[in-house]
């Protein structure tokens, strides 16, 4: 008879996984918050973000999924992108969408996070991993626990033949792994390319600017 199938381990309320992650992103400066669901996780957010704030987000289905931008809509906030996506000019949208990488509040997603605390994400144009890097004030990565990888080779994995995949046939993109599910970096050149620009977040050096919110369910792609 098959051994039934156990629950993750918890520790204080934290699955293993994330416990462990925790520790591994405070040794490199990074906090970790987690929640159960997403409706907790945007209460958490909401509370970070003080009223008035300047606030700007990077593309995420995750944020999308768990209600926040709806909550940032509604909220007391000056939240810059629907007045950038509003902008016609292409020049102009791309001026205003660079002074809002500098936004005091960042909040963006994640596609994948090493259990060591390497965090990866990708971009076309390079705006989100901009503000990552540096360019936000206050950063909050949002992620579901399906982001955790063990290691750097299956970050690559996953953000190129999973999270790369989803983005480019969501966004009607002709490269390779949108045609055939396969990555073809070699293949691969050109203004669809959703991957161009590759960050690894290895440290910070200012105390509390990053802060990854984990949470306790599938999320995103
Ligand atoms: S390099 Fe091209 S084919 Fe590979 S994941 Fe990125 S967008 Fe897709």
């Amino acid at each position: 008879m098959e051994a039934p199938i156990q629950p993750p381990a918890l520790d204080g309320g934290m699955p293993q996984a994330v416990a462990g992650l925790k520790r591994e992103l405070a040794r490199r400066g990074i906090d970790l918050a987690y929640r159960a669901d997403g409706a907790s996780a945007v209460a958490f957010l909401l509370s970070r973000i003080p009223a008035g704030a300047t606030v700007m987000n990077g593309g995420s289905t995750t944020l999308e999924q768990i209600g926040f931008l709806e909550a940032l809509a509604n909220g007391p906030y000056d939240w810059l992108r629907p007045g950038i996506a509003a902008i016609a000019d292409p020049d102009e949208r791309i001026r205003v969408r660079r002074r809002a990488g500098t936004a005091d509040y960042f909040v963006g997603g994640i596609n994948a996070v090493t259990e060591a605390g390497e965090i990866l994400n990708a971009d076309g144009g390079g705006n989100r991993v901009a503000a990552y890097a540096y360019g936000a004030g206050k950063l909050f990565l949002v992620a579901g626990v399906n982001k955790i990888v063990p290691d750097i080779a299956a970050a690559f994995e996953r953000l190129r033949n999973v999270a790369a995949v989803e983005e480019c046939r969501h966004l009607g993109a002709s490269t390779p792994c949108a045609l055939t599910g396969r990555c073809d970096n070699a293949a691969c050149r050109g203004a669809d390319r959703q991957c161009g620009k590759v960050l690894i977040i290895e440290n910070e050096r200012i105390a509390g600017r990053i802060c990854v919110v984990m949470i306790g369910e599938e999320l995103g792609y």
